[in-house]
Protein backbone atom coordinates (compact mmCIF):
# COMPACT_ATOMS: atom_id res chain seq x y z
CA UNK A 1 0.00 0.00 0.00
CA UNK A 2 0.94 3.55 -0.66
CA UNK A 3 0.21 6.57 1.14
CA UNK A 4 -0.52 9.30 -1.42
CA UNK A 5 1.08 12.46 0.80
CA UNK A 6 -0.89 15.22 -0.18
CA UNK A 7 1.28 16.85 2.45
CA UNK A 8 4.38 16.54 0.80
CA UNK A 9 3.27 16.77 -2.56
CA UNK A 10 1.52 19.95 -2.15
CA UNK A 11 4.50 21.04 -0.43
CA UNK A 12 6.59 20.40 -3.89
CA UNK A 13 3.83 21.86 -5.66
CA UNK A 14 4.18 25.52 -3.68
CA UNK A 15 7.49 25.59 -4.16
CA UNK A 16 7.48 25.19 -7.67
CA UNK A 17 5.06 27.90 -7.93
CA UNK A 18 7.02 29.81 -5.60
CA UNK A 19 10.11 30.07 -7.45
CA UNK A 20 7.98 31.36 -10.76
CA UNK A 21 6.25 34.33 -8.56
CA UNK A 22 9.66 34.93 -7.35
CA UNK A 23 10.70 35.06 -11.54
CA UNK A 24 7.36 37.33 -12.23
CA UNK A 25 8.85 39.66 -9.51
CA UNK A 26 12.43 39.83 -10.62
CA UNK A 27 10.63 40.75 -13.56
CA UNK A 28 9.51 43.91 -11.90
CA UNK A 29 5.64 42.83 -12.18
CA UNK A 30 3.77 42.62 -9.20
CA UNK A 31 2.69 39.34 -7.66
CA UNK A 32 -0.34 37.52 -8.38
CA UNK A 33 -3.23 38.59 -6.03
CA UNK A 34 -6.04 36.41 -4.55
CA UNK A 35 -8.47 37.56 -2.18
CA UNK A 36 -10.80 35.48 -0.13
CA UNK A 37 -14.09 36.13 0.75
CA UNK A 38 -15.85 34.88 3.79
CA UNK A 39 -18.96 35.89 5.18
CA UNK A 40 -19.88 35.27 9.50
CA UNK A 41 -17.96 32.81 11.78
CA UNK A 42 -18.00 29.33 10.61
CA UNK A 43 -15.70 27.57 12.55
CA UNK A 44 -14.94 25.16 9.95
CA UNK A 45 -15.08 28.12 6.69
CA UNK A 46 -12.82 30.62 9.13
CA UNK A 47 -9.75 27.36 9.39
CA UNK A 48 -10.42 26.65 5.67
CA UNK A 49 -10.28 30.29 4.40
CA UNK A 50 -7.25 31.38 6.87
CA UNK A 51 -4.97 27.80 5.89
CA UNK A 52 -5.75 29.26 2.09
CA UNK A 53 -4.24 32.96 3.36
CA UNK A 54 -1.46 31.64 4.71
CA UNK A 55 -0.52 28.90 1.69
CA UNK A 56 -0.69 32.13 -0.56
CA UNK A 57 1.61 33.75 1.50
CA UNK A 58 3.66 30.99 1.58
CA UNK A 59 4.50 31.42 -2.55
CA UNK A 60 5.26 35.21 -2.23
CA UNK A 61 1.72 35.97 -3.17
CA UNK A 62 -0.23 38.86 -2.45
CA UNK A 63 -3.50 37.57 -0.53
CA UNK A 64 -6.44 39.76 1.37
CA UNK A 65 -9.08 38.39 4.00
CA UNK A 66 -12.42 39.83 3.35
CA UNK A 67 -13.86 38.87 6.53
CA UNK A 68 -17.71 40.24 6.52
CA UNK A 69 -20.68 39.92 8.44
CA UNK A 70 -23.04 37.71 9.76
CA UNK A 71 -25.75 39.67 8.45
CA UNK A 72 -24.75 41.47 5.06
CA UNK A 73 -27.59 41.94 2.46
CA UNK A 74 -26.93 40.26 -0.42
CA UNK A 75 -26.79 43.60 -2.37
CA UNK A 76 -24.56 44.34 -0.05
CA UNK A 77 -22.43 41.30 -0.68
CA UNK A 78 -23.08 41.49 -4.56
CA UNK A 79 -21.47 45.24 -4.34
CA UNK A 80 -18.59 43.74 -2.78
CA UNK A 81 -18.32 40.82 -5.88
CA UNK A 82 -18.75 44.07 -8.58
CA UNK A 83 -15.44 45.72 -6.51
CA UNK A 84 -13.36 42.15 -6.90
CA UNK A 85 -14.41 41.86 -10.74
CA UNK A 86 -13.49 45.81 -11.09
CA UNK A 87 -10.67 45.57 -9.45
CA UNK A 88 -7.25 45.81 -11.66
CA UNK A 89 -5.16 44.53 -8.58
CA UNK A 90 -7.20 41.34 -8.29
CA UNK A 91 -6.32 38.43 -10.03
CA UNK A 92 -8.44 35.89 -8.59
CA UNK A 93 -11.08 35.88 -5.93
CA UNK A 94 -13.17 33.20 -3.99
CA UNK A 95 -16.42 33.22 -1.96
CA UNK A 96 -16.03 30.55 0.84
CA UNK A 97 -18.86 28.40 1.55
CA UNK A 98 -21.51 27.81 2.89
CA UNK A 99 -22.67 31.03 2.74
CA UNK A 100 -25.63 32.59 5.50
CA UNK A 101 -29.35 30.91 4.55
CA UNK A 102 -30.91 34.79 4.29
CA UNK A 103 -28.25 35.03 0.83
CA UNK A 104 -28.47 33.31 -2.69
CA UNK A 105 -25.55 31.24 -3.41
CA UNK A 106 -26.24 30.92 -7.11
CA UNK A 107 -26.94 34.35 -7.65
CA UNK A 108 -23.45 35.16 -5.69
CA UNK A 109 -21.93 32.21 -7.83
CA UNK A 110 -23.05 33.89 -11.49
CA UNK A 111 -22.11 37.31 -10.25
CA UNK A 112 -18.43 36.22 -10.01
CA UNK A 113 -16.14 37.64 -13.31
CA UNK A 114 -14.97 34.00 -15.16
CA UNK A 115 -11.46 35.64 -15.90
CA UNK A 116 -11.36 35.69 -11.41
CA UNK A 117 -13.27 32.39 -10.90
CA UNK A 118 -10.42 30.82 -9.23
CA UNK A 119 -12.54 28.14 -7.65
CA UNK A 120 -14.18 27.30 -11.06
CA UNK A 121 -17.69 27.10 -9.42
CA UNK A 122 -18.69 29.27 -12.54
CA UNK A 123 -21.18 27.85 -15.40
CA UNK A 124 -18.33 28.96 -17.86
CA UNK A 125 -15.75 27.51 -15.68
CA UNK A 126 -17.76 24.43 -15.54
CA UNK A 127 -18.44 24.67 -19.70
CA UNK A 128 -14.65 25.02 -20.46
CA UNK A 129 -13.82 21.80 -18.39
CA UNK A 130 -16.24 19.97 -20.17
CA UNK A 131 -15.14 20.82 -23.47
CA UNK A 132 -11.30 20.86 -23.17
CA UNK A 133 -10.61 24.69 -23.50
CA UNK A 134 -8.17 26.01 -20.73
CA UNK A 135 -9.82 27.53 -18.23
CA UNK A 136 -10.00 26.99 -13.93
CA UNK A 137 -10.59 23.48 -12.67
CA UNK A 138 -12.54 23.05 -9.75
CA UNK A 139 -9.84 23.07 -7.17
CA UNK A 140 -10.83 19.59 -5.02
CA UNK A 141 -11.09 17.72 -8.01
CA UNK A 142 -8.15 19.25 -9.42
CA UNK A 143 -6.05 18.67 -6.94
CA UNK A 144 -6.75 14.76 -6.85
CA UNK A 145 -5.84 14.82 -10.30
CA UNK A 146 -2.63 16.04 -9.38
CA UNK A 147 -2.15 13.59 -6.91
CA UNK A 148 -2.94 10.74 -8.74
CA UNK A 149 -0.48 12.26 -11.69
CA UNK A 150 2.61 12.52 -9.52
CA UNK A 151 2.28 9.45 -8.33
CA UNK A 152 1.91 7.71 -11.76
CA UNK A 153 -1.28 6.31 -10.38
CA UNK A 154 -2.52 3.89 -13.41
CA UNK A 155 -5.70 5.49 -14.84
CA UNK A 156 -6.40 4.42 -18.64
CA UNK A 157 -9.30 1.78 -18.22
CA UNK A 158 -9.91 1.67 -15.07
CA UNK A 159 -13.26 2.16 -13.11
CA UNK A 160 -13.83 4.65 -11.41
CA UNK A 161 -16.40 5.39 -8.43
CA UNK A 162 -17.50 8.31 -7.26
CA UNK A 163 -19.60 8.77 -4.19
CA UNK A 164 -21.16 11.99 -4.17
CA UNK A 165 -22.21 14.14 -7.04
CA UNK A 166 -22.36 17.65 -5.62
CA UNK A 167 -21.69 20.40 -8.23
CA UNK A 168 -17.85 21.06 -6.11
CA UNK A 169 -16.63 17.50 -5.92
CA UNK A 170 -18.45 14.49 -7.17
CA UNK A 171 -19.65 15.67 -10.57
CA UNK A 172 -16.46 17.51 -11.43
CA UNK A 173 -14.60 14.73 -10.51
CA UNK A 174 -16.61 12.13 -12.92
CA UNK A 175 -15.72 14.82 -15.90
CA UNK A 176 -12.06 14.91 -14.93
CA UNK A 177 -11.60 10.97 -14.87
CA UNK A 178 -13.39 10.38 -17.81
CA UNK A 179 -11.42 12.55 -19.66
CA UNK A 180 -9.31 11.35 -23.03
CA UNK A 181 -6.08 12.10 -21.12
CA UNK A 182 -3.70 11.27 -17.86
CA UNK A 183 -4.77 10.74 -15.54
CA UNK A 184 -8.10 10.17 -17.06
CA UNK A 185 -9.57 7.46 -19.67
CA UNK A 186 -11.63 6.23 -16.71
CA UNK A 187 -15.03 4.57 -17.17
CA UNK A 188 -16.95 6.20 -14.61
CA UNK A 189 -20.07 5.27 -12.06
CA UNK A 190 -21.28 8.46 -10.40
CA UNK A 191 -23.35 7.53 -7.06
CA UNK A 192 -25.58 9.19 -4.89
CA UNK A 193 -27.87 9.45 -1.81
CA UNK A 194 -30.48 7.45 -3.91
CA UNK A 195 -28.30 4.51 -5.24
CA UNK A 196 -29.16 1.14 -4.49
CA UNK A 197 -26.82 -1.61 -4.19
CA UNK A 198 -23.88 0.68 -2.88
CA UNK A 199 -21.56 -1.40 -1.41
CA UNK A 200 -21.73 -3.62 -4.49
CA UNK A 201 -21.00 -1.12 -7.07
CA UNK A 202 -18.22 0.40 -4.63
CA UNK A 203 -16.55 -3.15 -5.19
CA UNK A 204 -16.17 -3.28 -8.48
CA UNK A 205 -14.21 0.02 -8.38
CA UNK A 206 -10.48 0.22 -9.52
CA UNK A 207 -10.50 3.85 -8.10
CA UNK A 208 -12.83 5.17 -5.48
CA UNK A 209 -13.30 8.46 -4.71
CA UNK A 210 -15.46 8.74 -1.28
CA UNK A 211 -16.78 12.45 -1.37
CA UNK A 212 -20.14 12.45 0.58
CA UNK A 213 -19.15 14.14 3.94
CA UNK A 214 -20.40 10.68 6.23
CA UNK A 215 -17.51 9.70 8.24
CA UNK A 216 -15.86 6.66 8.54
CA UNK A 217 -18.53 5.42 6.24
CA UNK A 218 -16.35 3.71 3.52
CA UNK A 219 -15.47 0.10 5.02
CA UNK A 220 -13.07 -2.86 4.26
CA UNK A 221 -16.41 -5.02 2.70
CA UNK A 222 -16.85 -1.76 -0.17
CA UNK A 223 -13.13 -1.96 -1.27
CA UNK A 224 -11.80 -4.22 -4.06
CA UNK A 225 -8.41 -5.88 -3.29
CA UNK A 226 -5.41 -3.42 -5.21
CA UNK A 227 -8.11 -0.69 -5.28
CA UNK A 228 -7.11 2.89 -5.38
CA UNK A 229 -9.04 4.90 -2.47
CA UNK A 230 -9.51 8.63 -2.68
CA UNK A 231 -10.78 10.54 0.42
CA UNK A 232 -12.08 13.48 0.10
CA UNK A 233 -14.35 13.64 3.39
CA UNK A 234 -13.95 16.43 6.00
CA UNK A 235 -15.93 16.35 9.23
CA UNK A 236 -15.76 17.48 13.07
CA UNK A 237 -16.36 14.54 15.22
CA UNK A 238 -16.56 15.46 18.50
CA UNK A 239 -13.57 14.15 20.36
CA UNK A 240 -13.33 14.73 24.43
CA UNK A 241 -9.61 13.48 24.45
CA UNK A 242 -8.72 16.21 21.48
CA UNK A 243 -8.09 19.91 23.24
CA UNK A 244 -10.28 21.26 20.71
CA UNK A 245 -13.11 19.04 21.76
CA UNK A 246 -13.35 17.30 18.00
CA UNK A 247 -11.11 15.64 15.47
CA UNK A 248 -11.18 15.53 12.06
CA UNK A 249 -12.90 12.31 10.17
CA UNK A 250 -12.72 11.09 6.73
CA UNK A 251 -15.14 8.99 5.12
CA UNK A 252 -12.85 6.41 5.13
CA UNK A 253 -12.16 3.80 7.65
CA UNK A 254 -8.96 4.26 7.17
CA UNK A 255 -7.06 1.43 9.29
CA UNK A 256 -9.60 -0.92 7.83
CA UNK A 257 -9.39 -0.11 4.43
CA UNK A 258 -5.71 0.61 3.93
CA UNK A 259 -4.75 -2.96 4.29
CA UNK A 260 -6.27 -3.63 0.86
CA UNK A 261 -5.55 -1.02 -1.15
CA UNK A 262 -2.65 -0.06 -3.91
CA UNK A 263 -2.97 3.80 -3.19
CA UNK A 264 -4.77 5.18 -0.19
CA UNK A 265 -4.89 9.23 1.06
CA UNK A 266 -5.20 9.67 4.26
CA UNK A 267 -7.07 12.41 6.07
CA UNK A 268 -5.62 15.27 7.47
CA UNK A 269 -2.53 15.07 4.81
CA UNK A 270 -4.41 14.17 1.67
CA UNK A 271 -7.15 15.64 -0.36
CA UNK A 272 -7.40 19.02 1.70
CA UNK A 273 -3.80 19.90 1.20
CA UNK A 274 -3.89 19.40 -2.80
CA UNK A 275 -6.98 21.43 -2.79
CA UNK A 276 -5.21 25.26 -1.30
CA UNK A 277 -2.18 24.16 -3.78
CA UNK A 278 -4.83 24.22 -6.83
CA UNK A 279 -6.23 27.24 -5.73
CA UNK A 280 -2.55 28.50 -5.88
CA UNK A 281 -2.17 27.04 -9.32
CA UNK A 282 -5.14 28.34 -10.70
CA UNK A 283 -4.52 32.12 -9.24
CA UNK A 284 -1.08 31.77 -10.90
CA UNK A 285 -2.90 31.02 -14.13
CA UNK A 286 -4.99 33.73 -13.64
CA UNK A 287 -2.48 35.93 -12.75
CA UNK A 288 -0.28 35.15 -16.00
CA UNK A 289 -3.31 35.08 -18.52
CA UNK A 290 -3.32 38.47 -18.06
CA UNK A 291 0.01 39.79 -18.25
P1 LIG B 1 -22.36 17.67 -0.36
O1 LIG B 1 -23.08 17.51 0.95
O2 LIG B 1 -22.64 18.84 -1.21
O3 LIG B 1 -22.60 16.38 -1.24
C1 LIG B 1 -22.60 15.08 -0.68
C2 LIG B 1 -22.99 14.11 -1.77
O4 LIG B 1 -22.94 12.81 -1.19
C3 LIG B 1 -24.42 14.31 -2.30
O5 LIG B 1 -24.36 14.29 -3.71
C4 LIG B 1 -25.20 13.10 -1.79
O6 LIG B 1 -26.14 12.61 -2.74
C5 LIG B 1 -24.10 12.08 -1.53
N1 LIG B 1 -24.44 11.21 -0.41
C6 LIG B 1 -24.82 11.57 0.83
N2 LIG B 1 -25.06 10.47 1.58
C7 LIG B 1 -24.83 9.41 0.78
C8 LIG B 1 -24.92 8.02 0.98
N3 LIG B 1 -25.30 7.50 2.15
N4 LIG B 1 -24.60 7.22 -0.05
C9 LIG B 1 -24.22 7.72 -1.24
N5 LIG B 1 -24.12 9.05 -1.48
C10 LIG B 1 -24.42 9.88 -0.48
O7 LIG B 1 -20.83 17.56 0.02
P2 LIG B 1 -19.48 18.07 -0.73
O8 LIG B 1 -19.41 19.53 -0.68
O9 LIG B 1 -19.32 17.35 -2.03
O10 LIG B 1 -18.41 17.49 0.28
C11 LIG B 1 -18.30 16.12 0.58
C12 LIG B 1 -17.29 15.93 1.68
O11 LIG B 1 -16.03 16.38 1.22
C13 LIG B 1 -17.57 16.73 2.95
O12 LIG B 1 -17.09 16.01 4.06
C14 LIG B 1 -16.73 17.99 2.76
O13 LIG B 1 -16.36 18.58 3.99
C15 LIG B 1 -15.53 17.40 2.08
N6 LIG B 1 -14.78 18.35 1.26
C16 LIG B 1 -13.44 18.29 1.38
C17 LIG B 1 -12.65 19.10 0.60
C18 LIG B 1 -11.17 19.00 0.75
O14 LIG B 1 -10.47 19.92 0.39
N7 LIG B 1 -10.66 17.85 1.22
C19 LIG B 1 -13.22 19.99 -0.29
C20 LIG B 1 -14.61 20.01 -0.43
C21 LIG B 1 -15.38 19.17 0.35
Amino acid sequence: MILLDGNATSQQIRNEIAEKVTAIKNSGKRAPHLVAVIVGNNGASLTYVNAKVKACEEVGFQSTLLHLEETLSQEELLAHVSGLNADPGVDGYIVQLPLPAHIDEKKVLLAVDPEKDVDGFHPESVGRMALDLEGFLPATPAGIIELLRRYKVPTEGKHAVVIGRSHIVGLPMTILLQKNAYPGNCTVTITHSKTKNLEEICRTADILIAALGRPEFVTSSMVKDGAVVIDVGITRVEDSSKKKGFRIAGDVLFDDVAPKCSFITPVPGGVGPMTIVALMTNTLLAFERKH
